[in-house]
């Protein structure tokens, strides 16, 4: 028999933390929903891309007030045949993704407001002190569920000395800076230069911008900092200070091992980014966080929160598909040209699009039989395809680390 109030505890007060938070407050049963934030809301908390693609997600009024100051179009990709090119080289390919209910935000804001907005709503808020792993234990067993929402690596991975379970990494540096981002405020750009990753200059307002660059592969630069501002100079955004760019890393996994998303018996729950769940291609993870959240919401909701990891497993699906065949485009044949026919058959579809619906970028593909056939005639391709489709596309042999096989293991069990 269910206790007729329950307690919360919900460790990180980023996106994916107030996501559950927003969830959980609408439900009665719940007398006591307490985010844990080692930050204070009005430091300055993240740099991050900052592009929200489905800016619904977030129950809050869309206003520049909010922290959504860029209503954008769309995004707009530029493909060039490599990074050892002058600056007046044409690109192979412009390709344009429309996103209707895209932003480019002030994060910070944006979380400023809505934890606010939930405070009003009688969510407690504990700021400025980080959870310990001491502490975590003692969240465990007093509250009734605890919904880590830590980031990469995830509180619960650190506590139980697993955090090597993640799969891999991709590493981003961003800026933000000042210029004239008047003529592409409307359409973000996206840089490809021959190499697994890409740069980015994404406007705020006609006279700043968040710009960055990161890379999904093992080919990797010598001097981080260094590859931004030459990418800034190649493709014509302002060059950052050394003294304003910040290094991340974006988590890979363990996101779809069941073990490592729940503890059902502790009732312990990992969402966003301490699930590793950010997209596996462009590094895409805010909306991918909130959808996390929501989901576990409604099954908490409904009492099903032990299917937690096989439903968060058959959401991610899809995306983690497309993801590893867009991959294996470029890890196979590493050609540029191939890469802009490419982008010229999938340009006009939406973010949501290429992003998460293998069905319609395959569509359109099959539409220009030439580049098809160029690209799933490699025998590499095709492997990826297979294991995308059979499901083993995260556990790829050298993709990871020890923990690799026994992930692996579990899922195909
Ligand atoms: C350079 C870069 C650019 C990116 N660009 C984009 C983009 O344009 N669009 C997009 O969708 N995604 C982007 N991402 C990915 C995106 O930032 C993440 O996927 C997203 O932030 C995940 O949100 P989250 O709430 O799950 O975790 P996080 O944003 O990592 O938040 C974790 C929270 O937990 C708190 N915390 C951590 N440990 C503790 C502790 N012990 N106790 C208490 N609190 C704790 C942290 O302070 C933080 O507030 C980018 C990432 C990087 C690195």
């Amino acid at each position: 028999m269910q206790p007729r109030s329950q307690s919360t505890a919900i460790l990180g007060g980023a996106v994916s933390g107030l996501a559950v938070a927003h969830r959980l407050s609408r439900l009665d049963r719940f007398d006591d929903i307490t985010v844990f934030e080692r930050q204070d809301y009005n430091d300055r908390r993240v740099n991050c891309g900052e592009a929200i693609n489905e800016a619904p997600l977030i129950p809050l009024d869309h206003t520049p007030g909010n922290g959504f100051v860029n209503d954008v179009e769309g995004f707009e990709l530029r493909i060039f045949s490599g990074m050892d090119r002058s600056p007046d080289e044409a690109p192979l390919s412009i390709a344009r993704f429309p996103c209707a209910a895209g932003y480019i935000c002030e994060r910070d804001v944006v979380e400023r407001r809505w934890a606010e907005s939930l405070g009003g709503c009688g969510v407690q808020f504990e700021t400025g002190t980080a959870v310990s792993r001491e502490a975590y234990r003692a969240i465990v067993s007093e509250y009734d569920y605890v919904v880590d929402a830590t980031g990469e690596p995830a509180l619960t991975l650190k506590a139980n000395n697993a955090v090597d379970n993640y799969t891999g990494r991709m590493i981003a540096l961003n800026a933000t800076v000042e210029g004239d981002f008047s003529t592409y405020r409307r359409w973000p750009r996206i840089f490809f230069e021959g190499y697994l990753g890409y740069s980015w200059s994404f406007p705020k307002s006609d006279r700043h911008a968040n710009v960055g660059i990161g890379w999904a592969g093992e080919q990797r630069p010598e001097h981080y900092v260094t590859a931004l501002q030459e990418a800034a100079r190649r493709n014509g955004f302002t060059v950052p200070d050394r003294s304003d760019i910040n290094i991340y890393t974006i988590p890979r996994g363990p996101s779809l091992a069941p073990q490592y998303v729940s503890s059902p018996a502790d009732r312990v729950f990992l969402v966003g980014d301490a699930a590793g769940i950010a997209n596996r291609y462009q590094g895409e993870g805010i909306c991918q966080g909130v959808r996390s959240a929501y989901l576990l919401g409604d099954l908490i909701e409904t009492n099903q929160e032990a299917a937690y990891p096989e439903r968060l497993y058959e959401l991610m699906k899809p995306e983690y598909r497309l993801a590893s065949i867009m991959r294996s485009a470029w890890v196979e044949h590493e050609d540029p040209e191939l890469i802009a026919v490419i982008a010229d058959a999938i340009d006009g579809l939406s973010i949501e699009a290429i992003t998460r619906s293998p069905s319609r970028v395959l569509g359109r593909l099959m539409r220009h039989p030439a580049v098809a056939f160029r690209l799933f005639a490699d025998p590499g391709v095709l492997r990826h395809v297979l294991r995308a489709y059979t499901d083993r596309w995260e556990y790829e042999s050298g993709a990871g680390n020890r923990s690799t096989d026994k992930q692996g293991e579990c899922l195909e069990a």
